[in-house]
């Protein structure tokens, strides 16, 4: 999950998406593309900043927009905990995350969506339209054991 998106990609993403692919949506997309875990606000705006003097409220007014789109996730609801991650394009579920309760961090999981057995669902006349699979745990890190990117360590 380390694709860098371009510029290209997207305003591809907004055109696809329906939205008309504004200067200030391009960076705040492009911060999300290029963060490999979730993205907090915090953390958007200062990639969006460094290139562009945008204010907050844009932020949040084109954050919203584009998870109203389906362009990206949004994890977690309180305002200070939410966090936000690209969408796939074709798939109408969400993949998973993995929150590591001792460093906090979180990531995408690049797994197949775990199944969900929606009859049951209906059963229950619940008429979901957000899902959101949240596993949580020890990340490799906090295990002692080599992090999923770093390797070749041996040395002597
Ligand atoms: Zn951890
Ligand atoms: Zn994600």
């Amino acid at each position: 999950m380390n694709s860098r998106m371009t510029v290209k990609m997207a305003k591809d993403r907004l055109a696809k998406s329906g939205l008309e692919a504004t200067d200030h949506r391009v960076r705040v997309l492009m911060a999300v593309g290029n963060t490999t875990h979730p993205t907090t606000v915090p953390e958007i705006l200062e990639l969006v900043r460094v290139s562009r003097d945008i204010n907050r409220v844009t932020v949040y007014r084109i954050l919203d927009l584009l998870v109203e789109h389906a362009v990206l996730n949004r994890l977690g609801l309180g305002e200070k905990s939410q966090r936000f991650c690209l969408r796939e394009m074709d798939s109408p579920g969400e993949h998973p995350h993995f929150h590591c309760t001792r460093c906090d961090r979180y990531l995408c999981l690049d797994a197949p969506s775990l199944p969900i057995d929606r009859g049951a669902l209906a059963r229950l006349a619940l008429d979901i339209d957000h899902v959101e699979i949240h596993l949580e745990g020890i990340c490799p890190a906090c295990q002692g054991k080599e992090s999923l990117s770093d390797s070749g360590k041996e040395s002597d």
